[in-house]
C-alpha cells in the first residue's frame, strides 16, 4: 500500500480498478493467462523486443543521415536497453512466475524502471526517465497493435491515471461514462481537467508527481478527492474504511439534495442566484438536478476539443438548441471560444506558442478568426430566439477588443436580418473580467456591456503570476490572497454603481470556504460546477448577511492568504462540518 499526496480539485471518494492511460491514449492492461498460454506471451515478449529494438536502430540511422552522427546517439539508451538480455529475461520471469499477459509484465518492469530513475539525484540521468516512457510506449505498441484504445467506449467503470490529460482525452472520457475518478501526475486547482472532473462530479487529484510511474493498469486504488490523496495497492482494513466513509458522503448528498428546489436565501432573506457552468450540452439538465436557477457559463470551446475538424454551424446551433431547451426558459450565459492557453492543444497550433496563457488565446484568437468567430456567433443568435440566451466575451483586456467584439456581433446580426433569419436583436451582451486590466478598467467597460462575470481563475493567475495549471507553483495560487479579495470587491462595487449584473464563475465560487466572504462583498450571483450547487445553497440559508459582512470585515484586516483561509475555513466548518 503507497499513499500519494497531490492537489484536492474534486472531492469525494472511490475506489476502483485504474485505467492507465499515456499521452496516445495506449492502455496497458491487467490480464491474468492461463499457464498453457505462457510461452505465447512469452515469445510475444521477444519478438516486440526485436522490432522495437529494429525501430530504434531505423530511426538512429534516419536522424544520424539528416542531423549527424553526434545527434543519434541520443538514442543509444533504449537500444542499449533492447539489446541487454537482463531486461527482456526480467519481464520473462514476471510472465512466468505471476502468470501474467507480456503487456502488463513489461508495464510492471518500466515502472520500477521509471521510479528509480525519479530517484536519482543526478537531474540530467532522472530526465531521462522519458526515455523509458517512449521505450515502454513502443514495446506496448508492439504487443498490443497500434491501434488507440476507444476511450469514448470503455466497457468498465474504472478511475482514470495518467501523465496529464489532454482537452481531447477529457472530452472522449466523459462521452464513455464510466469515469468514476482521476488521478493525475501534472495539473492545478483550476487546470481544465480539474474544472471538468468537478463538472462531472467525480473525485479527483492531480499534481500527484509520479502517479502514473507508480499504478498499473487494473490496480485497485482508492482516490480520495477531499483530501487530494491516492491510495494505491489498499489493504483490507482501508478499503474499509473507505467504503464507511464513502457511505457517509452518499447519505450528506441525499441530505444535501432535499435543498434542490429551497430558494437559495439567507437566514434574513437576501436571495442568491446559483447558476451552473457547464462544458457540454447534457451537463445542464444536471444544472436544474443540482438546484441551479440557470447556465452562468456555457464554456463553448469544449465543441473544439473532442475532434480533430471544426464544428460547423449546425454542430454549435444544436448544442445550444438542447442546452436552451434543457433550462426550460431560465437563463443561459454561452460563453464565446475560449479556445488557447490549456483548452487547445499546442500540436494543432500551426506556431507551438512559447507562452501560451499570453498569447493568442479567447478572444484575441477569435478576432484574428472572423469566420470562425462568426459562425459561432451565427449559431448562438440563431438560438437565442429559444430562451433566454445571453453572450459574453472571454478574457477581453482592452475596450477597443470589445467594440471590435461587439462589431463583429452587430456584422452578423445584419448578415442574418438579410438571410431573413430569426434573432433576439436584444440578446444581453456581456464580458468576463479575468485580467488585472480590465478589473482596474472596470468602470469603463462596465459602461459598455449589460453584465460581468468575474473570471477569477484566471484573474488570480494573472494578477499573482502564478500558471493556474502548473502543480509546482499550486500553494502559490491562491484566491485568497488579500489583493484578489480586494479586487474583487471591486469589481463588484463598480458593477453596482453602474447598476449592471455581476457573477462570478471562477472556481472560487463553489468552494464553501468562500461562500460567506462573497456575500458579505456583495455578490449576488455565484457560477459554480452542478455538483458544487447543493453545498453553496446549504451555506447560503445558514446565514445572514449582517454575519456575512462582519466576516468581510475581519478578513481585510489580515495580510496573508494564510490567515485568510484559516479563518473562512473556520466559519465554514461550522457551518457544513462534513465537507471543509
Ligand atoms: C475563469 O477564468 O475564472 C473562468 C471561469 O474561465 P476558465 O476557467 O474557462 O478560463
Ligand atoms: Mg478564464
Amino acid at each position: 500500500m503507497e499513499i500519494i499526496r497531490g492537489i484536492a480539485v474534486s472531492p469525494g471518494v472511490v475506489i476502483s480498478h485504474a485505467f492507465v492511460l499515456d499521452a496516445e491514449d495506449v492502455r496497458i492492461p491487467r490480464r491474468s493467462v492461463v499457464e498453457s498460454d505462457l510461452p505465447a506471451e512469452m515469445a510475444a515478449m521477444t519478438a516486440a523486443f526485436k522490432s522495437t529494438r529494429k525501430e530504434y536502430v531505423e530511426l538512429q540511422e534516419d536522424v544520424a543521415r539528416s542531423l549527424g552522427e553526434e545527434a543519434s546517439t541520443v538514442l543509444g539508451f533504449p537500444i542499449k536497453v533492447l539489446s541487454d538480455d537482463r531486461w527482456r529475461q526480467k519481464i520473462i520471469e514476471r510472465i512466468e512466475q505471476n502468470q501474467v499477459s507480456a503487456a502488463y509484465a513489461v508495464s510492471l518492469t518500466m515502472r520500477e524502471y521509471k521510479q528509480r530513475f525519479l530517484q536519482l539525484k543526478d537531474r540530467y540521468i532522472s530526465e531521462r526517465v522519458q526515455e523509458v516512457y517512449d521505450l515502454e510506449r513502443r514495446l506496448l505498441q508492439h504487443l498490443l497493435g497500434k491501434k488507440r484504445e476507444d476511450i469514448a467506449h470503455l466497457e468498465a467503470e474504472v478511475v482514470v491515471v495518467a501523465h496529464d490529460l489532454t482537452p481531447s482525452q477529457t472530452a472522449e472520457l466523459e462521452k464513455s461514462g464510466k469515469v468514476l475518478g482521476i488521478a493525475t501526475d501534472l495539473g492545478g486547482r483550476t487546470s481544465h481537467t480539474a474544472i471538468v472532473a468537478r463538472s462531472w462530479g467525480v473525485p479527483a487529484v492531480v499534481g500527484l508527481g509520479e502517479i502514473s510511474a507508480h499504478v498499473t493498469g487494473g490496480d485497485t486504488i482508492i482516490i480520495d478527492g477531499t483530501h487530494g490523496m491516492v491510495i494505491c495497492d489498499p489493504d483490507q482494513a482501508t478499503i474499509e474504511e473507505y467504503r464507511k466513509r464513502r457511505e457517509k458522503l452518499i447519505v450528506r448528498d441525499r441530505a444535501l439534495g432535499e435543498l434542490r428546489d429551497l430558494p437559495a436565501q439567507t437566514l434574513d432573506g437576501v436571495t442568491v442566484d446559483l447558476l451552473g457552468n457547464i462544458e457540454f450540452p447534457h451537463e445542464a439538465s444536471i444544472c436544474l438536478e443540482r438546484g441551479a436557477i440557470g447556465i452562468g457559463l456555457y464554456r463553448t470551446e469544449f465543441l473544439y476539443l473532442g475532434d480533430d475538424s471544426n464544428p460547423s454551424e449546425e454542430k454549435h446551433y444544436e448544442a445550444y438548441r438542447r442546452v436552451i431547451e434543457a433550462m426550460y426558459g431560465r437563463p443561459v450565459v454561452i460563453r464565446t471560444l475560449d479556445l488557447g492557453a490549456d483548452k487547445y492543444t499546442q500540436t494543432r497550433n500551426p506556431v507551438p506558442e512559447r507562452n501560451p496563457f499570453l498569447g493568442c488565446r479567447s478572444i484575441r484568437l477569435c478576432l484574428r478568426n472572423l469566420d470562425l468567430f462568426k459562425l459561432q456567433l451565427r449559431a448562438i443568435l440563431r438560438a437565442s430566439v429559444l430562451g433566454d440566451v445571453r453572450i459574453m466575451f472571454p478574457l477581453v483586456t482592452t475596450l477597443l477588443e470589445l467594440r471590435q467584439a461587439r462589431t463583429v456581433l452587430r456584422d452578423t446580426m445584419e448578415d442574418l436580418e438579410e438571410m431573413g433569419v430569426a434573432f433576439c436583436r436584444d440578446i444581453p451582451v456581456g464580458m468576463m473580467v479575468e485580467t488585472p486590466a480590465a478589473a482596474d478598467s472596470s468602470a469603463a467597460f462596465a459602461a459598455e456591456v449589460d453584465f460581468f462575470s468575474i473570471g477569477t481563475n484566471d484573474l488570480v493567475q494573472y494578477m499573482l503570476a502564478v500558471d493556474r495549471g502548473n502543480e509546482r507553483v499550486a500553494t502559490l495560487y491562491s484566491p485568497a490572497h488579500p489583493a484578489i479579495i480586494r479586487k474583487v470587491r471591486s469589481i463588484i462595487r463598480t458593477a453596482d454603481r453602474a447598476n449592471i449584473p455581476v457573477s462570478l464563475c471562477g472556481e472560487m465560487a463553489g468552494d464553501p470556504i468562500f461562500a460567506l466572504l462573497l456575500l458579505g462583498l456583495g455578490l449576488r450571483s455565484f457560477s459554480m460546477a452542478p455538483a458544487d450547487v447543493p453545498e453553496i445553497k446549504k451555506i447560503v440559508r445558514s446565514v445572514t448577511l449582517r454575519h456575512a459582512r462582519w466576516v468581510v470585515r475581519k478578513v481585510m484586516t489580515f495580510e496573508s492568504d494564510r490567515e485568510v483561509v484559516n479563518y473562512l475555513r473556520d466559519e465554514a466548518r461550522r457551518l457544513l462540518p462534513e465537507s471543509v
